[in-house]
Protein backbone atom coordinates (compact mmCIF):
# COMPACT_ATOMS: atom_id res chain seq x y z
CA UNK A 1 0.00 0.00 0.00
CA UNK A 2 1.29 3.49 -0.78
CA UNK A 3 2.49 5.68 1.86
CA UNK A 4 -0.58 7.89 2.91
CA UNK A 5 1.48 9.83 5.67
CA UNK A 6 1.40 13.44 5.46
CA UNK A 7 5.65 14.22 5.56
CA UNK A 8 5.73 17.20 7.50
CA UNK A 9 7.78 18.50 10.34
CA UNK A 10 7.45 21.23 12.90
CA UNK A 11 9.75 23.54 11.53
CA UNK A 12 7.52 23.32 8.24
CA UNK A 13 4.44 24.11 10.18
CA UNK A 14 6.31 26.84 12.06
CA UNK A 15 7.18 28.21 9.02
CA UNK A 16 3.59 27.98 7.33
CA UNK A 17 2.03 29.73 10.01
CA UNK A 18 4.57 32.71 10.11
CA UNK A 19 4.05 32.87 6.47
CA UNK A 20 0.21 32.52 6.60
CA UNK A 21 -0.16 34.98 9.49
CA UNK A 22 -3.82 33.45 10.68
CA UNK A 23 -4.87 36.07 12.89
CA UNK A 24 -7.27 34.61 14.74
CA UNK A 25 -7.92 30.94 16.69
CA UNK A 26 -10.27 29.70 13.96
CA UNK A 27 -8.06 31.20 10.69
CA UNK A 28 -6.12 27.90 10.70
CA UNK A 29 -5.87 25.67 8.15
CA UNK A 30 -4.29 22.49 6.68
CA UNK A 31 -0.55 22.68 6.89
CA UNK A 32 0.79 22.13 3.71
CA UNK A 33 3.48 18.52 3.68
CA UNK A 34 6.78 19.29 3.21
CA UNK A 35 8.42 17.45 0.88
CA UNK A 36 7.79 15.44 -2.58
CA UNK A 37 4.59 16.75 -4.18
CA UNK A 38 4.13 19.66 -1.99
CA UNK A 39 5.17 22.07 -4.45
CA UNK A 40 4.65 20.52 -8.46
CA UNK A 41 5.45 22.40 -11.84
CA UNK A 42 1.96 21.19 -12.50
CA UNK A 43 -0.73 23.52 -11.65
CA UNK A 44 -3.45 20.81 -11.59
CA UNK A 45 -1.56 18.22 -9.70
CA UNK A 46 -0.40 17.55 -6.17
CA UNK A 47 -0.54 20.11 -3.03
CA UNK A 48 -0.33 23.10 -5.24
CA UNK A 49 2.47 24.56 -6.86
CA UNK A 50 5.07 27.16 -4.89
CA UNK A 51 3.70 30.14 -6.72
CA UNK A 52 -0.31 31.45 -7.08
CA UNK A 53 -0.60 29.87 -10.44
CA UNK A 54 -3.89 29.43 -12.90
CA UNK A 55 -5.61 26.23 -14.03
CA UNK A 56 -7.87 25.82 -16.81
CA UNK A 57 -9.81 22.82 -15.50
CA UNK A 58 -12.44 23.24 -18.52
CA UNK A 59 -14.19 26.06 -20.31
CA UNK A 60 -15.04 28.64 -17.75
CA UNK A 61 -13.82 26.58 -15.23
CA UNK A 62 -10.40 27.49 -13.76
CA UNK A 63 -8.56 27.15 -10.18
CA UNK A 64 -5.99 29.72 -9.00
CA UNK A 65 -3.78 27.47 -6.94
CA UNK A 66 -1.00 27.79 -4.60
CA UNK A 67 0.30 24.99 -1.75
CA UNK A 68 0.15 27.59 1.11
CA UNK A 69 -3.70 27.81 1.18
CA UNK A 70 -6.96 26.58 -0.11
CA UNK A 71 -7.92 26.30 -3.99
CA UNK A 72 -9.40 28.96 -5.38
CA UNK A 73 -12.08 27.99 -8.23
CA UNK A 74 -13.30 30.32 -10.85
CA UNK A 75 -16.84 29.60 -12.39
CA UNK A 76 -17.33 32.20 -15.46
CA UNK A 77 -20.58 32.99 -16.68
CA UNK A 78 -21.83 35.72 -19.14
CA UNK A 79 -23.05 38.00 -16.06
CA UNK A 80 -20.32 37.85 -13.64
CA UNK A 81 -17.83 35.20 -12.00
CA UNK A 82 -18.64 32.76 -8.30
CA UNK A 83 -15.53 31.68 -6.95
CA UNK A 84 -15.36 29.12 -4.43
CA UNK A 85 -13.28 29.55 -1.79
CA UNK A 86 -10.91 32.62 -1.72
CA UNK A 87 -7.64 31.91 0.12
CA UNK A 88 -6.23 34.15 2.73
CA UNK A 89 -6.97 37.79 3.32
CA UNK A 90 -2.80 38.36 2.45
CA UNK A 91 -3.57 36.67 -1.33
CA UNK A 92 -6.34 38.96 -2.48
CA UNK A 93 -4.45 41.19 -4.81
CA UNK A 94 -2.88 38.38 -6.25
CA UNK A 95 -5.92 36.75 -7.07
CA UNK A 96 -7.58 39.47 -8.92
CA UNK A 97 -4.45 39.94 -10.68
CA UNK A 98 -4.73 36.16 -11.89
CA UNK A 99 -8.54 36.75 -12.29
CA UNK A 100 -8.29 39.34 -14.12
CA UNK A 101 -5.99 37.76 -16.92
CA UNK A 102 -8.79 35.30 -17.59
CA UNK A 103 -11.95 37.48 -17.40
CA UNK A 104 -13.00 41.72 -16.67
CA UNK A 105 -16.55 40.11 -15.50
CA UNK A 106 -17.46 40.87 -11.79
CA UNK A 107 -17.65 38.71 -8.70
CA UNK A 108 -20.74 37.96 -7.79
CA UNK A 109 -20.56 35.52 -5.26
CA UNK A 110 -18.14 34.09 -3.15
CA UNK A 111 -18.97 30.70 -1.49
CA UNK A 112 -17.05 29.59 1.47
CA UNK A 113 -16.72 25.61 1.58
CA UNK A 114 -16.16 26.65 5.72
CA UNK A 115 -14.57 29.67 7.57
CA UNK A 116 -10.78 28.72 7.96
CA UNK A 117 -9.05 31.28 6.74
CA UNK A 118 -7.51 29.86 4.09
CA UNK A 119 -10.48 29.36 2.34
CA UNK A 120 -12.46 32.50 3.44
CA UNK A 121 -9.62 34.90 4.34
CA UNK A 122 -10.75 37.15 1.15
CA UNK A 123 -14.42 37.42 2.04
CA UNK A 124 -14.07 41.28 3.48
CA UNK A 125 -12.16 42.42 0.10
CA UNK A 126 -14.50 40.76 -2.11
CA UNK A 127 -17.38 41.99 -0.31
CA UNK A 128 -16.28 45.35 -1.00
CA UNK A 129 -16.07 44.72 -4.57
CA UNK A 130 -19.66 44.23 -4.41
CA UNK A 131 -19.45 40.31 -4.36
CA UNK A 132 -22.47 38.41 -1.61
CA UNK A 133 -20.55 35.43 0.21
CA UNK A 134 -22.35 32.18 0.87
CA UNK A 135 -21.41 29.80 3.97
CA UNK A 136 -23.43 27.93 6.23
CA UNK A 137 -25.29 29.12 9.05
CA UNK A 138 -22.70 26.88 11.36
CA UNK A 139 -19.70 28.74 9.90
CA UNK A 140 -20.87 31.93 9.59
CA UNK A 141 -21.49 31.45 13.73
CA UNK A 142 -18.15 30.02 13.86
CA UNK A 143 -16.72 32.99 11.84
CA UNK A 144 -18.67 35.55 13.92
CA UNK A 145 -16.81 34.45 17.27
CA UNK A 146 -13.94 36.53 16.39
CA UNK A 147 -14.43 38.84 13.37
CA UNK A 148 -16.67 41.26 12.40
CA UNK A 149 -15.53 41.98 9.01
CA UNK A 150 -16.20 39.53 5.93
CA UNK A 151 -19.40 37.31 7.57
CA UNK A 152 -21.23 35.52 4.97
CA UNK A 153 -24.41 37.33 3.39
CA UNK A 154 -26.29 34.49 2.82
CA UNK A 155 -26.52 31.37 4.55
CA UNK A 156 -28.20 27.54 3.86
CA UNK A 157 -28.97 25.09 6.54
CA UNK A 158 -29.48 22.01 4.38
CA UNK A 159 -29.69 22.70 0.39
CA UNK A 160 -29.13 26.09 -1.56
CA UNK A 161 -29.10 26.24 -5.79
CA UNK A 162 -27.06 28.61 -7.21
CA UNK A 163 -27.96 28.76 -11.25
CA UNK A 164 -25.15 30.25 -12.61
CA UNK A 165 -24.82 30.32 -16.68
CA UNK A 166 -24.18 26.69 -18.06
CA UNK A 167 -23.26 25.63 -14.34
CA UNK A 168 -26.01 24.33 -11.92
CA UNK A 169 -24.24 24.75 -8.41
CA UNK A 170 -25.96 22.58 -5.60
CA UNK A 171 -24.68 23.37 -2.35
CA UNK A 172 -24.83 20.62 0.73
CA UNK A 173 -24.62 20.17 3.95
CA UNK A 174 -24.18 16.42 4.50
CA UNK A 175 -22.95 16.18 7.83
CA UNK A 176 -20.17 17.37 10.34
CA UNK A 177 -16.71 16.03 9.59
CA UNK A 178 -13.69 18.80 9.36
CA UNK A 179 -15.64 21.20 10.94
CA UNK A 180 -19.37 21.28 11.49
CA UNK A 181 -19.89 23.87 8.94
CA UNK A 182 -18.24 22.45 5.57
CA UNK A 183 -20.58 22.86 2.35
CA UNK A 184 -20.17 20.10 -0.37
CA UNK A 185 -21.26 21.99 -4.13
CA UNK A 186 -22.74 19.99 -6.93
CA UNK A 187 -22.35 20.74 -10.20
CA UNK A 188 -24.43 18.08 -11.71
CA UNK A 189 -24.54 19.35 -15.50
CA UNK A 190 -21.03 19.12 -15.28
CA UNK A 191 -20.65 16.15 -13.07
CA UNK A 192 -18.29 17.35 -10.81
CA UNK A 193 -18.25 17.99 -6.91
CA UNK A 194 -16.26 20.45 -4.80
CA UNK A 195 -15.30 18.97 -1.49
CA UNK A 196 -13.99 21.63 0.67
CA UNK A 197 -11.67 20.04 3.27
CA UNK A 198 -14.02 17.40 4.12
CA UNK A 199 -11.21 16.04 1.76
CA UNK A 200 -8.86 18.12 1.53
CA UNK A 201 -5.84 16.69 -0.46
CA UNK A 202 -4.92 13.03 -1.81
CA UNK A 203 -1.32 11.73 -1.53
CA UNK A 204 -0.35 12.90 0.77
CA UNK A 205 -3.99 12.15 2.18
CA UNK A 206 -4.10 15.18 5.31
CA UNK A 207 -6.74 15.25 7.90
CA UNK A 208 -7.10 18.12 10.19
CA UNK A 209 -10.72 17.35 12.87
CA UNK A 210 -11.20 20.64 13.89
CA UNK A 211 -12.87 20.07 16.90
CA UNK A 212 -13.38 23.80 18.17
CA UNK A 213 -15.03 24.19 14.96
CA UNK A 214 -17.71 21.51 15.68
CA UNK A 215 -15.58 19.23 13.57
CA UNK A 216 -15.95 15.04 14.55
CA UNK A 217 -14.23 12.22 13.24
CA UNK A 218 -17.27 9.82 14.52
CA UNK A 219 -19.20 11.83 11.73
CA UNK A 220 -16.98 12.67 8.94
CA UNK A 221 -17.06 9.55 7.53
CA UNK A 222 -20.90 8.57 7.22
CA UNK A 223 -21.03 12.81 5.59
CA UNK A 224 -18.17 11.47 3.30
CA UNK A 225 -20.69 8.53 2.38
CA UNK A 226 -23.78 10.86 1.55
CA UNK A 227 -21.47 12.87 -0.94
CA UNK A 228 -20.05 9.90 -2.01
CA UNK A 229 -24.01 8.93 -3.07
CA UNK A 230 -24.21 12.14 -5.77
CA UNK A 231 -23.86 11.48 -8.95
CA UNK A 232 -19.85 12.60 -10.24
CA UNK A 233 -16.67 12.09 -11.94
CA UNK A 234 -14.84 14.80 -11.23
CA UNK A 235 -13.95 15.49 -7.02
CA UNK A 236 -12.31 18.70 -6.32
CA UNK A 237 -10.12 18.71 -3.00
CA UNK A 238 -10.12 21.92 -0.53
CA UNK A 239 -6.64 21.81 -1.42
CA UNK A 240 -5.25 19.26 -3.72
CA UNK A 241 -5.58 19.14 -7.76
CA UNK A 242 -8.63 17.47 -9.89
CA UNK A 243 -9.56 14.56 -9.15
CA UNK A 244 -11.67 11.56 -8.99
CA UNK A 245 -13.74 8.83 -6.78
CA UNK A 246 -11.09 6.76 -5.97
CA UNK A 247 -8.90 9.34 -4.27
CA UNK A 248 -12.01 10.19 -2.07
CA UNK A 249 -12.98 6.63 -1.34
CA UNK A 250 -9.17 6.29 -0.07
CA UNK A 251 -9.53 9.46 2.18
CA UNK A 252 -12.57 7.92 3.29
CA UNK A 253 -11.23 4.48 4.43
CA UNK A 254 -7.82 5.91 5.81
CA UNK A 255 -10.46 7.60 8.36
CA UNK A 256 -12.05 4.70 9.16
CA UNK A 257 -8.56 2.94 9.52
CA UNK A 258 -7.88 6.54 12.04
CA UNK A 259 -11.52 5.19 13.75
CA UNK A 260 -11.04 2.12 14.35
CA UNK A 261 -7.03 2.39 15.78
CA UNK A 262 -8.40 5.09 18.21
CA UNK A 263 -11.05 3.22 19.27
CA UNK A 264 -8.66 -0.08 19.99
CA UNK A 265 -6.09 1.63 21.72
CA UNK A 266 -8.97 3.34 24.04
CA UNK A 267 -10.13 0.56 24.39
CA UNK A 268 -6.82 -1.52 25.66
CA UNK A 269 -6.10 1.92 28.05
CA UNK A 270 -3.40 3.02 26.28
CA UNK A 271 -2.38 6.59 27.07
CA UNK A 272 -3.24 9.71 25.40
CA UNK A 273 0.66 9.90 24.58
CA UNK A 274 0.50 6.97 23.06
CA UNK A 275 -2.65 7.83 21.06
CA UNK A 276 -0.69 10.93 19.87
CA UNK A 277 2.19 8.75 19.10
CA UNK A 278 0.36 6.82 17.00
CA UNK A 279 -1.51 9.54 15.21
CA UNK A 280 1.82 11.11 14.22
CA UNK A 281 3.11 7.98 12.67
CA UNK A 282 -0.09 6.63 11.32
CA UNK A 283 -1.50 10.04 9.82
CA UNK A 284 1.10 12.72 10.14
CA UNK A 285 -0.61 14.71 12.61
CA UNK A 286 1.72 17.40 14.26
CA UNK A 287 1.23 20.77 15.45
CA UNK A 288 -2.15 22.67 15.23
CA UNK A 289 -3.90 19.01 13.60
CA UNK A 290 -2.82 17.63 16.85
CA UNK A 291 -3.93 20.36 19.10
CA UNK A 292 -7.52 20.84 17.45
CA UNK A 293 -7.71 17.70 17.10
CA UNK A 294 -5.96 15.13 19.64
CA UNK A 295 -8.74 15.09 22.80
CA UNK A 296 -11.35 15.40 20.61
CA UNK A 297 -10.34 12.23 18.37
CA UNK A 298 -10.08 10.40 22.43
CA UNK A 299 -13.07 11.15 23.49
CA UNK A 300 -15.17 10.49 20.55
CA UNK A 301 -13.68 7.24 19.80
CA UNK A 302 -14.50 5.73 23.36
ZN1 LIG B 1 -10.07 23.98 6.71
Amino acid sequence: MKSLIAVGTLAALAAFSLAAQPQRGQQQGVPPPQGAGAASADPGAGFGPGQLTTFKVRDNFYMIRSGASGNCSVLIADDGVVLIDNKFEMDHDAIMTKLREITDKPILYVIDTHMHGDHSGGNATKQALGAKVIAHENARFQMAKSQTTGLPNLTLEDHMRLYHGEFILDLYWLGRGHTDGDVVVHLPEQSMIFMGDLFATWEPYVTLIDYPGGGSLREWTRTLERAQALPFDVVIPGHGGPTDRAHLETYRVQLVRMQDMVREMNRARKSREEIQKMLETEFGWRGFVTTLGLDGVIGEMR
